[in-house]
């Protein structure tokens, strides 16, 4: 290596380090912000064990502004735990309420959704769940369903929806009915799953 070599070197080097420098400690910090959202949201959503993930949620009757802000609180939780789906009894709340955003169209409410069409066609996919920290187990669900329901005014709302948001969307309805992924997947998974969340449950 030439002297001119190792002075160009030693330049771009320090070139990139002034230049750099700044803008990764700027991410770092807005990394280490993110995360410390993520726990303050994960340490309000009821994790495994708690029995309101294992309650059916009851009809929504009154749309007044006590839903509204039930729904805006779960939308905040949802985004700061990184979600991208929350039900009302992962916050200990029995209503027919869930949130969801499949993709970048903005965040969605339906209060007392039901599934009026569901495909022939089903694929399996690794799920996780806000309330089951640390698992990822495969669930085999229709590629196609139509929901139904209606938004926080009380008006009726349908959304055919594939894929990704139809995955979503059926996590969601299962959280209202006390079904959660373990129950969807097979024996080998739960088990595994079971022994990843036991050790957390008995430190409680
Ligand atoms: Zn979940």
């Amino acid at each position: 290596m030439s002297e001119h070599d190792h002075e160009d070197h030693e330049h771009d080097h320090d070139h990139d380090h002034h230049a750099h420098e700044p803008e990764l400690t700027e991410d770092a910090r807005a990394e280490a912000e993110a995360e410390a959202r993520r726990r303050l949201a994960l340490a309000q959503i009821r994790q495994y064990g708690d029995p309101s993930l294992r309650l059916v949620a009851n009809e929504i009757v009154d749309f007044d502004d006590d839903l509204k802000r039930l729904a805006e609180r779960m939308t905040g939780l949802m985004h700061d735990a990184q979600g991208v789906g929350l039900a009302a009894t992962q916050v200990g709340v029995l209503r027919r309420l869930f949130v969801f955003e499949p993709d970048e169209d903005g965040p969605k409410a339906i209060v007392n959704p039901v599934l009026t069409l569901v495909g022939d066609e089903t694929e399996e996919d690794s799920e996780g769940c806000l309330s089951l920290q640390g698992v990822r187990v495969p669930v085999e669900r229709p590629t196609r369903v139509v929901l139904e329901g209606k938004d926080l005014d009380a008006a009726d709302v349908r959304y055919d929806l594939e894929g990704y948001g139809a995955r979503i969307v059926q996590h969601e309805l299962d959280h209202l009915n006390g079904v959660l992924i373990l129950d969807r997947t097979d024996d080998e998974h739960r088990k595994e799953a079971l022994g990843e969340l036991r050790p957390r449950i008995s430190l409680r």
